[in-house]
């Protein structure tokens, strides 16, 4: 992959997977009922139709720091410890947003379908935004296993919102992506529109610390969460780390 690529925010167009309604557990035969698969089915054919899935992305430096790191420069902290812990072992990391459009959310409001049928269509129109940004992170993969970056990985993924990154650093993604230019806006209270639009950040670093170090589950030691993908490991804990990374 060519750097000019990585370093200019581009629109990438990008296609809605075909087997979308199999992405969610409506299709699934046993769990559902017969009404949930086809209207999930439905849904899934009308989010093709109708969305229009356009994405920005910028590749910015990543300065350490404890408790925060920063992208692109010292006025763009990462209010998140666990995910600045991630971020702080890779030297530039990929922040992207994905989008499916205005015309898509005129369909989820559209009054003529039923409670049931509008709960599952929004779950069919969740489940497209994640395939699309999976799509992109596939191709930013596939770009560092080809290109120029060979011998270094991605992080896993991480959006305001989730973990101990707050909502409110959608403002973050905002400043550093500028992505109005794709139609997508914030509201006062943190939510962005088109309704169906995710932003995310990924750390690009070494294959090696980021095979140990990219996911932040292992530093996190809440025991109930659902999301949880490693198991933790009390040795890459934030406190036990503190002297080590204000020392990077
Ligand atoms: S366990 Fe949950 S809250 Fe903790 S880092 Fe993993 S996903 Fe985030």
């Amino acid at each position: 992959m060519r750097k000019a690529e990585w370093t200019d925010r581009q629109h990438l167009p990008l296609d809605i997977p075909k087997n979308l309604a199999s992405k969610t557990y409506f299709f699934d035969k046993k769990g559902s009922s017969k009404r949930a698969r086809h209207a999930a089915a439905r849904a899934a054919a009308c989010v093709r139709e109708v969305a229009e899935p356009r994405a920005v992305r910028r590749l910015v430096r990543v300065v350490p720091g404890y408790p925060y790191c920063f992208l692109d420069d010292l006025r763009f902290p990462v209010r998140s410890r666990l995910i600045s812990g991630v971020l702080s072992q890779c030297d530039t990391a990929v922040v992207c947003a994905v989008s499916l459009g205005e015309q898509l959310d005129e369909v989820l409001r559209d009054p003529s379908l039923s409670a049931h049928d509008q709960w599952v269509f929004d779950q069919v129109a969740t489940a497209a935004v994640e395939a699309v940004m999976d799509k992109l992170e596939a191709e930013i993969t596939t770009g560092l296993q080809r290109g120029y970056d060979a011998g270094r990985a991605l992080t896993a993924r991480y959006s305001p919102g989730y973990c101990d990154w707050p909502l409110t650093e959608q403002r973050l993604m905002f400043a550093l992506l500028r992505p109005e230019k794709i139609g997508l806006t914030l509201s006062e209270s943190y939510l962005m529109q088109p309704q169906k639009s995710v932003t995310a950040v990924m750390g690009i670093g070494d294959a090696a610390r980021v095979a140990k170090h990219g996911i932040a589950c292992r530093r996190c030691d809440r025991p109930r969460c659902p999301f949880r993908r490693r198991a933790y490991d009390s040795d890459q804990s934030p406190a036990r780390n503190q002297g080590r990374e204000a020392k990077r």
